[in-house]
């Protein structure tokens, strides 16, 4: 689950990190005041759930509180890559005069956490990344023993930060760290933590993701969540436990098991196709389950061909078959529908999808082969 700025800077801010003083708003008018109450210049940020605002013109200043209504008013009637924006936060302008980047995130291949930092900050950092790797410092920490001192200082000389910085953006390093692992998060990142014209170490922007595994026992994200912000078809899949990726081919998944659902689209891959989606359907769905993942399929126009590969173990195949019946009466599909059902019960799920229409195979190599005919629509 991803965080609005201006909830991340809150959390940040309880955790000793400095932010900005200033409030989100939902309306120019109350833009308006904000600026009112903050007095001189300010910085109209659009609140979507992805990165890249600033180029996207969601990110402008204002000199007074008129200015700030006016500039509220064009922000909220924008879209940013496809979002419409709802909210903006309203903050006190800073002047920058330098800014760095700092984010902590899991490094799968170390199985550790990573402290990243950079003196150029503010830039996407992937770009960064890929034109010039050397300017990011890495700093791994062990999970058991925590962010030690000297290690918050190999990052602030790895980014040749000037000395008289060191002790604040130690603090914020070990607060970043607090926040990291306190909220169970996957992503913490400053970018940008500046250095303003004042010699203040502040920060700029906020962003966090949220392990959804962790979030019983964080029931205050809940209540954070944006629904607004989120693709429909996944709200709908998290109602009914199902794992659900959107991608962007054209063949869609129903798996039981992710493993298998990896294979299942490597497999189509390998064949010439391209999955619309990763679908783990988990072990034991019932019938219910899977016609709600049958309809979140089929309700994306992308999808020309469907591909049901389940391998019944604690999953019956018949409960499987029953909810593709009751979902099949229910959206009536346009597109061609392979199956291949292995395992428990597999032949009373046959017999029960045999009168509907579909193509069944035998093998995984067969049905990937004849799902990807079908989205080319060279098999019916
Ligand atoms: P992002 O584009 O979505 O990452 O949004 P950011 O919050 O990181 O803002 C993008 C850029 O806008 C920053 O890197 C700054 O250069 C600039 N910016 C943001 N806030 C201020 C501010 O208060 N004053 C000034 N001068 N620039 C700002
Ligand atoms: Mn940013």
């Amino acid at each position: 689950m991803k965080l609005h700025e201006y909830q991340s800077k809150q959390i940040f801010s309880r955790y000793g990190i400095p932010i900005p003083k200033g409030r989100v708003a939902s309306t120019a008018q109350e833009a308006k005041q904000i600026a009112e109450e903050l007095g001189g210049k300010v910085v109209i940020k659009s609140q979507v759930l992805v990165g890249g605002r600033g180029k996207a013109g969601g990110i402008r200043l204002a000199k007074n509180p008129t200015e700030a209504e006016e500039v509220a008013t064009q922000i909220l009637s924008m879209e940013i890559k496809g979002l419409p924006v709802r909210k903006v936060l309203v903050d006190e302008a800073a002047n920058i005069s330098s800014e760095i980047y700092l984010g902590i995130t899991n490094d799968r291949a170390a199985r550790k956490p990573v402290i990243m930092a950079s003196s150029s900050g503010g830039v996407d950092i992937e770009e960064v990344a890929q034109v010039s790797p050397e300017k990011i410092i890495k700093v791994h920490v062990d999970p058991l023993l925590g962010l030690r001192d000297y290690q918050a200082r190999d990052v602030a000389a790895g980014i040749d930060l000037p000395r008289e910085h060191w002790k604040s953006f130690i603090s914020i390093t070990h607060g970043l760290w607090k926040v990291y692992t306190e909220c169970d998060a996957t992503l913490a990142e400053i970018n940008p933590l500046v250095i303003t014209a004042e010699n203040q170490l502040i920060a700029l922007d906020g962003k966090m993701i949220i392990d959804d595994n962790a979030l019983f026992r964080h029931p205050e994200f809940s209540e954070m969540r944006d629904l607004d912000a989120e693709a429909p078809s996944e709200i709908e899949a998290r109602k009914y436990g199902l794992s659900y990726i959107k991608l962007d081919g054209d063949i869609g998944c129903m798996v039981n098991g992710a493993g298998l659902a990896m294979t299942t689209m490597d497999i189509i891959k390998l064949f010439g196709g391209n999955p619309a989606n990763f679908l783990d359907i988990g072990g034991g769905a019932n019938a219910d389950k899977v016609a709600a993942a049958f309809r979140i399929i089929l309700s994306d126009p992308n999808v020309k061909a469907v591909l049901l590969n389940v391998f019944g173990g604690i999953t019956r195949c018949d409960e499987v078959a029953h909810g593709i019946v009751a979902a099949m009466q229910e959206v009536k599909p346009k597109v061609p529908l392979v199956v291949r059902l292995v395992g428990t019960n597999a032949e009373e799920g046959r017999e029960i999808l045999s009168n509907a229409q579909m193509i069944t195979a035998e093998t995984l190599v067969d049905a990937a082969q004849k799902a990807v005919a079908a989205s080319k629509g060279e098999l019916q």
